[in-house]
Order: C-alpha cells, then structure tokens, then sequence
C-alpha cells in the first residue's frame, strides 16, 4: 500500500511503526460499581500514577536535570498529599459518582482556586494539578504512559499530530521517522523534525487508523510518501536510495564552512535558527554569522509554570556568549496558533492562527512580557542581542510594544541594574497589513525579519498545519514575492537590516529568489546551513535578480515553480525549506 503526505522533512527511513496518542480523559458520572470497588480501583490508580512519577524522578536526577527532578518530586507530593487524598475517598464513599469523576472533581476544585490567588508561585500549581489528574485518570483506564521522549526502541513515530512539545523533547537517538496526520511543510513540528535531520511526513489523512504498532514501514520524506506491505526488493531499493540520500548530504555538509558569498562578490548573512541554549542547538553556531531567529517560546513549553525571569536571563545569557558578539535575534513569546502552552491555560479558540496569539498574547498577559523583556535585557550586556516581537499587525502594535520595553527598562534603570541601552528593536514581518505599511514600519523598526510561514499563510488565507488546505498554501504564489520585494526596498530605503527567517530561506529555489530581490540575511535551521552556502556560491547575485524580475511578473505559483526548476541549477536533489 502506498500512502501520500507533505514532505516536512526530508530523508528516508525504513522501520516499526510506533502509534502514538496523547491520552484525553473521558469521564462518566455514574460509578462502574459499588463504593468499595471503586476505591480499590483509586488506590491501585494511585499507586500506579506513583511509580511512573518516581521513576521520572529518579531518570532526571540521575541525567543531572534538577529542574524536571523537583518538578516530578513535588508532583509526587501532590499525588501522596493527604488532605487531598480524604477528599477523594470521602467522594468516592459517598457513592455518588464514579471514582473517576470525584478525582477530577477535586483535583480541578483545588487547581481553579490556586489560580484565583495571588500568589504567583502557588498559581503556577494549578498546572501541575491538571497534570497530576490527567496522569491518575490514565491510570484510572489503565492505559500505559507514552513518553516520546524516552522510546523503547529505534521507531517511526506515527500520530494524528505532534504538538511542538512533544518534537522538542523528542527522545532523538530512537526517532527514524516521523508521520503525521496533521501539519504541513512550516508547522512547527516540521522546523523541529528539519533540525533534528529526522524524515517526516506529515499530512498523511487515516494514517494512524490504517497501521499498527511494530509493523514495517518504509518513510519516503522525498517524495511526501508512506509504504506499507512491500516487498523485498522495494526494502532494498529504498535502502538504497536512503544511503544516497545520506551521502549526497554528506557532501553538501562539505560547504559548512565556506564564507557564504556569491560568485559576483556578494556576501550573504547566513544565520542560524534556534529554539532554546541547548548544546546540540549551537552546534552549529560557528559556521553562522548570527542567530537570526531565536523562538524564546520553546523556554516555555514542556513545563508546568512559565520560566522565571533567571531561569531566561540564564537561557539568553548562553546563547549570546555562545555566539560570542555576534547578534542574536530573539523573538519575544510567539505562542498560540499551533503552539498551546501547558503552563497557561489559554481558552481554545476557533481560529488560533487569527486569534489572541504571541504580541497579542503578551498584551494580555503583561506580567509575563514584563519578566521576558527583564529578563532580555539584563542578557543584553553579555551580547550581541537584537530583540524581535512577532505577529506586529499594526503600527499600534509596534509602538505598545516598545512601550512595553521602556517601562522594562525604566525599571531596570531604577534598580541600577545594567543593560544595553543601544539594544535594536525590530519586528517580524509575518501579516501582511504590516508589511504593506513597511514604509513606515522601517522608520520606527530598528530592524526587520521576514516570516513567510505566516506570512504566506495569511497573504494566501491557507493554514500552515491544514492538509486539506496545503495546495493553496502557496510558498512560490508570485504575491509572496511582490510582497517581500515591497518590504525589502522600503527596509532598504532607511538603511534598515531586513532578512527572512522563514522556512522560505532554506528552500533552495525561493532563497535565489530572495536574493535576488534584495535579501542579504537568510537564517535557517541547522540542517539547511550547508545547502544555502552551496546555493549562495553557485549563484551570482545578477543572475538571482534576473530571476526575481521574471517571477514577480508570472501569474501563478506553478509558472514560478516551472521557472525556477528550469533555470536554477542545484547540485542537491531535494530542495529543501518550505
Ligand atoms: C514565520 O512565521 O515564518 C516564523 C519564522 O515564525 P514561526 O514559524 O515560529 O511562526
Ligand atoms: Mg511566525
């Protein structure tokens, strides 16, 4: 049987299938049985909840990770606490209603009122009181725990979707592959699996339904296809094929270290696209001339309470020492969309993309802006730190948040507590009712940066993660290039910096492009470096120019494609990005 998706990362991989579904508790009200019986089932749930938190406890205290050690330690308290424990005993005795519904009855009754009080550290227990339920509910159903990040053996994980959490803690040793219902190209679990150099295919409709656990499959990332049943031969063939594929990447891995210049003399910006200070992040940050995108929202993900404003100022530190004067561009929260966040209970929204999402988000929820942006500028004095705020719509938008900045600063300033008063302040240009105001954004913007996974999600009004949507999710729609062409002159009219750090900068066909309209700055994810170097050496800016007249002036995002195929030579197979 053969299966087709969206390629969100390219490669290949041949191996067991691993179904993985986030558990989502459904819970009746009548009891399964008499009071007695459903107080044994707790216990047992209980019990079983226990062993899977102290042996969480006991696997980051012995990798030397104390802040998921204290974490699960202190979960363990909550589960084990007594007062809390009563109560649900006393529920359950009463016969009213199944054990199931009393736990979660009373863990949510203790969880809304820490939320209502002031305290912002006993706040931050709601989080882990929803964690702790929706763990015990499992073990209520008896349903095994799935940790993607410590997987029983190498796997091509399969999923209806994968949020970004669940990519970044990737257990990456054991992952081949990736498949996903959901998600295309730019989702945000695509980016990951590209920095990770692990395949994906995302996009895949009935796909979990359609295999099952430990069959053989054989993941095409190249083509966007899935195979399952094959036969012999095919297994070798794709083998094949695979260590091709391996060895083509092994060359262009050659130009890492080039100087990233064009044949007329041109020297292009390559920079790096980072998510936290991770050692295997920065891996690559000697052969960059910067970080052009650091997402700080990935700080955030995977734990019960937001970071404080250390535990950033730490994270933001290492990185601009690691990047050793050269600039860091960091993004201020970007979360909503297809990134939720345990640690703040955000409403569901019926449009995420178009909703209360990063910059908005932040207006929302001033304290937490606030410790970011304190925070930011306290790292500032060890770096090169450019600060960058996401989803700007309006001039309003821009303005609220540099005010934001000056009242940081203000107070910093009171405090005698030392900061770059020099620091750039720029945008993401990533809606288009902004970037048609780049005129006049480029006077108040120290500095800007292209987005064009949103950006091109909104100029062509297709989701980014939507399947049913990604042929209208147009990366080559000549709009998107008279869009950016509009962005970069006025950018380049004031003397302003304007890169792009969307997936566009490392696809291969669209970064000529790109240059070719004026573009000097092009960050991308670790894997793309080498291939955009071998791009950039192999194509005379002149030539690059000629393209971005043509394409401008064609009509549709297939005549672009068609083009750029025919008049672009690359030495690599695949072309990468978005
Ligand atoms: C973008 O939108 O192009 C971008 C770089 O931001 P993100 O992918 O994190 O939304
Ligand atoms: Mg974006």
């Amino acid at each position: 049987m053969k299966y087709t998706g969206t390629t969100g990362s390219a490669g290949i991989a041949i191996g067991k299938v691993y179904l993985y579904q986030r558990f989502q508790p459904e819970i009746t009200m009548e009891p399964a049985g008499p009071p007695d019986c459903e107080l044994l089932h707790y216990r047992t749930a209980q019990n079983a909840a226990r062993k899977e938190l102290e042996a969480l406890r006991t696997r980051f205290s012995e990798t030397g990770n104390s802040e998921q050690t204290a974490i699960f330690a202190a979960q363990l308290e909550i589960l084990l606490d007594e007062t809390i424990d009563e109560e649900i005993r006393n529920g359950i005795s009463s016969g009213e209603c199944s054990g199931a519904w009393v736990i979660h009855s009373v863990f949510e009754q203790y969880a809304a009122m820490f939320e209502g009080l002031d305290d912002p550290i006993i706040q931050e227990r709601a989080a882990d009181l929803r964690d702790i339920c929706v763990r015990l509910l499992r073990c209520w159903a008896d349903l095994p725990e799935q940790n993607l990040s410590a997987l029983p053996e190498p796997v091509i994980i399969v999923a209806h979707d994968l949020l970004p959490s669940d990519t970044a803690t990737l257990d990456r040793k054991n992952t081949l592959g990736i498949l996903t219902e959901t998600g295309g190209g730019t989702s945000h679990s695509a980016i990951i699996a590209r920095a990770y150099e692990i395949p994906a295919v995302l996009g895949v409709s009935g796909i979990v339904s359609a295999l099952k656990n430990r069959q053989e499959v054989i993941l095409d990332a190249i083509n966007g296809k899935v195979l399952t049943n094959f036969s012999l031969e095919t297994r070798s063939t794709y083998e094949s094929k695979r260590q091709e594929y391996l060895q083509q990447q092994a060359y262009t891995k050659q130009f890492i270290a080039r100087e990233p210049v064009t044949p007329d003399n041109v020297r292009i910006l390559v920079e790096l696209n980072i998510a936290s200070a991770a050692p295997q992040e920065l891996e690559a940050v000697k052969y960059t001339d910067g970080a052009g995108l650091f997402r700080s929202e990935f700080l955030y993900m995977g734990r019960s309470a937001p970071p404080t404003e250390e535990e950033q100022f730490q994270a933001y530190r290492k990185v601009l020492m690691a990047y050793n004067h050269r600039p860091v561009i960091l993004r201020t929260l970007d979360i909503g969309g297809d990134k939720p966040l345990a640690c703040l209970d955000l409403p569901k929204e019926e449009n995420p993309f178009l909703g209360e999402r990063a910059l908005r988000l932040c207006f929302r929820h001033p304290e937490i802006f606030h410790t970011q942006l304190r925070a930011a500028l306290r790292a500032s004095s060890f770096g090169q730190l450019w600060l960058m705020f996401p989803m700007v719509s309006s001039m309003e938008d821009l303005r609220r948040a540099k005010a934001c900045l000056e009242r940081a600063k203000e107070e910093l300033r009171s405090e005698r507590v030392p900061f770059r008063e020099d620091l750039k302040t720029g945008m993401m240009i990533e809606v288009p009712s902004i970037a048609l105001l780049a005129d006049q954004a480029a006077k108040e913007a120290d500095f800007a940066s292209i987005g064009t996974n949103d950006l091109i999600q909104y100029l062509t009004a297709a989701d980014r993660g939507n399947p049913a949507v990604s042929d209208y999710y147009q990366a080559y729609h000549p709009a998107v290039f008279r869009l950016i062409r509009y962005v970069a002159r006025y950018f380049a009219a004031q003397g302003k910096p304007v890169g792009v750090c969307g997936e566009m900068g490392g696809n291969l066909l669209a970064a000529t492009v790109l240059i070719g309209l004026g573009i000097r700055q092009l960050s991308v994810g670790a894997a793309s470096v080498a291939a955009v170097k071998q791009m950039i050496s192999s194509t005379s800016c002149e030539k690059a120019e000629e393209l971005a007249k043509t394409v401008c002036g064609l009509s549709t995002a297939g005549e672009v494609y068609q083009y750029l195929r025919e008049k672009v030579t690359l030495s690599h197979s695949f072309i990468g990005g978005s």
